[in-house]
């Protein structure tokens, strides 16, 4: 792995689930912030992203070739599932759903993030 942001070579998350959220986070709702265009109504109380609610699974905001390049076209912007979904939980360790996703396309498991200790 490099040292920099492990999803950058992924992407595995944005083709593997339905991305679905409580409606007020798309930005036609007073304090959204999605945009809507790229968001599908679910039901009264739930969008999701666009290509994300059938197989085969891919959001619309993913750009590039999974397992390869990728990047997220409205990261800033990105519903809550995709905020809590990291790499790394809190203590440094690996997300083991991550290493489970990557490993279907060959890519090496994530390591630990050690901390960096104050001088
Ligand atoms: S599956 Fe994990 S490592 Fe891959 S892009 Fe998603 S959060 Fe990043
Ligand atoms: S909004 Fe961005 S981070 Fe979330 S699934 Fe789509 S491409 Fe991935």
């Amino acid at each position: 792995m490099s040292d920099g942001n492990p999803c950058l070579d992924c992407g595995m998350c944005c083709v593997q689930f339905r991305v679905s959220f409580y409606w007020g986070e798309a930005d036609d709702a007073p304090d959204g912030f999605v945009p809507v265009a790229l968001t599908e109504k679910l039901d009264p109380y739930r969008r999701c992203m666009t290509g994300s609610n059938t197989v085969p699974r891919r959001c619309v905001a993913l750009e590039g070739q999974p397992g390869e390049q990728v990047s997220c076209t409205i990261y800033d912007r990105r519903p809550t599932p995709c905020r809590e979904f990291p790499s790394h939980e809190a203590d440094g360790a690996p997300n083991p759903k991550c290493n489970e996703l990557r490993a279907q396309i060959g890519l090496p498991a994530l390591t630990p993030i050690v901390p960096v200790q104050a001088a």
